[in-house]
């Protein structure tokens, strides 16, 4: 559907524009403002206190450690961190909000003017970052599924003053997929420096997308509407594409689009209208008088900087400039820490970081697919692998015994070494040993070598495959062409001594 949204939106000279406002659960033990425990899952009302219930005189105190993940999610995302930044009051009525506003950064937020640069499938992107800003979460209302959920409203206050930032990028990205690949790269990096868990069905990171439709070449924003909590990759991309096929359609019927908030209907695959810009709230912001402003000093911020790990993204690029990695295999094992860390320790075991990739990609990928599991739960080590792979690279054993060896080695503990000494799996490259098993085959099959005197290439391959049988994938399959098409040339021609 995105093609056809894209050169539908493109044929008729419209570009579509999208920002995101991305809100991720920092991973804290404990509430923004007050010493209550976050877990996911419990039983309702059983993380609360005065102060997440916002009894009055309760009074909120700031989690360094809160403040310590934002800083790094700033950072990582290329943000300046302020020395300052002041909590505000927003004021809202809603059941699940029982103070009555939430407290959260708005004029001045703890990290501004950001950028993520990174090289997609359709080349380089830069997606500037407004701002980062910590905020606390609301409570839920539950309409279903809960005792007299037909007739009554359940709130659940378990989840308000769970720690969050909530990130803001510049209207930067071009189309549904480029936002989704985006936030993809987002959840990635929040993943990567253990800011957030990246569960986005439990809530703990979602999505509202602005977006808009202008004349292509033109530089003015068009109106934008905001469509509110999203919680997958997939259903942003169809929220937008959706948004941009009604929108584009407006347009050419003459009309215009309103300002309002939508909401994903992914039932029925279309957005609706949730409120317009006229009924929008008047949030009423004013500094928060029970917090004073948010200090951090300059140790503290080169603290946080010093501590960030490599990115996924400049790991994918020093696995291209390092080891030579297509790109798609280096953005494969870049991925996470694990993978990485794997693909590495491999690769510095073998002595071989191409080889090293392969397996990594291949076998070993290969397997836990099947296994429905991750990297953490790999049935080998990086260091016996290794050793496989050097069995590969000294010629002890041929690319596919390597992979009957590899499927001993794993989950089971055995060294390669010894499997190939047990089972008698090494290499047959002995000339001697060789020519008689071509031979043989040779005698046995002679309609292939009659195929192949008759100018049948074909036949050779099939030849090759007998000596393998023969010698249960053990000869050297170099050697076996050589000998094979030496041995068939010989008997039709004059023995050729340049070979
Ligand atoms: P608001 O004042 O409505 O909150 P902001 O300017 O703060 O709007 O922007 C909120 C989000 O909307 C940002 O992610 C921004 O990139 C995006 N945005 C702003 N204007 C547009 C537009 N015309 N089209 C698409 N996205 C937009
Ligand atoms: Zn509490
Ligand atoms: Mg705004």
């Amino acid at each position: 559907m995105s093609d056809e949204v894209v050169s539908d939106a493109s044929a008729a000279g419209i570009e579509p524009v999208i920002g995101l406002e991305i809100h991720a659960q920092l991973l804290t033990n404990t509430k923004i403002f007050c010493g209550c425990g976050t877990r996911f899952g419990a039983a309702p009302n059983m993380n609360v206190c005065p102060v997440c219930l916002g009894l009055p005189g309760a009074l909120p105190v700031l989690n360094r450690r809160a403040v310590e993940l934002a800083m790094r999610a700033g950072l990582a995302l290329g943000c300046t961190i302020q020395r300052h930044s002041i909590f505000a009051r927003k004021n809202y009525f809603y059941p699940d909000l029982p103070k009555g506003y939430q407290i959260s950064q708005y004029e001045h937020p703890l990290a501004t003017d950001g950028e993520l640069a990174y090289v997609a499938d359709d080349g380089p992107h830069v997606v500037r970052i407004t701002r980062v800003h910590l905020e606390e979460d609301a409570g839920k209302s539950l309409h279903t599924a809960i005792g007299d959920s037909d007739r009554y409203t359940y709130l659940d206050f378990n989840r308000s003053g769970v720690p969050l930032i909530e990130i803001v990028t510049h209207p930067d990205l071009r189309a549904p997929r480029a936002a989704a690949d985006f936030f993809a790269r987002l959840r990635a990096i929040l993943l990567a420096i253990g800011v957030n868990d990246g569960n986005m069905e439990e809530g703990s990171l979602r999505c509202d997308a602005n977006v808009s439709v202008r004349p292509a070449g033109e530089s003015a924003l068009g109106v934008k509407v905001e469509v509110k909590n999203i919680n997958s990759f997939r259903f942003l991309q169809r929220a937008l594409e959706h948004e941009l096929v009604r929108q584009t359609e407006l347009l050419r019927a003459g009309g215009h689009v309103v300002q309002e908030t939508r909401l994903w209907d992914e039932a029925n695959g279309r957005t609706v209208s949730m409120r317009s810009k006229e009924e929008a709230h008047d949030y009423r912001y004013f500094p928060e008088p029970d917090l004073p402003p948010l200090e951090v000093s300059e140790t503290w911020i080169a603290e946080v900087r010093a501590a960030l790990p490599e990115l996924p993204e400049a790991r994918k690029q020093r696995f291209i400039r390092d080891y030579g990695l297509p790109a798609a295999d280096a953005a494969h094992l870049a991925d996470t820490e694990e993978r990485a860390r794997f693909f590495e320790d491999t690769a510095a075991s073998a002595g071989n970081p191409k080889a090293a990739s392969n397996w990594v990609m291949g076998e070993v990928t290969r397997r836990l697919k099947a296994a429905g599991a991750g990297i953490e739960v790999v049935g080998v080590t990086p260091a016996a692998l290794g050793r496989l792979i050097r069995l590969v690279d000294t010629g002890v054993v041929n690319g596919s015994a390597a992979k009957a060896v590899f499927a001993r080695m794993y989950g089971s503990g055995r060294e390669a070494e010894d499997i190939v000494r047990a089972e008698g799996l090494s290499q047959i490259g002995d000339a001697g040993e060789l020519t008689e098993v071509v031979t043989r085959v040779i005698a046995e099959h002679e309609d292939a070598v009659a195929r192949f005197r008759g100018g049948n290439e074909g036949s050779l391959g099939f030849l090759v495959g007998q000596v393998m049988r023969a010698t249960r994938g053990r000869a050297n399959p170099k050697k076996t062409n050589e000998l094979l098409r030496r041995a068939l040339t010989a008997r039709e021609a004059a023995p050729r001594t340049d070979e």
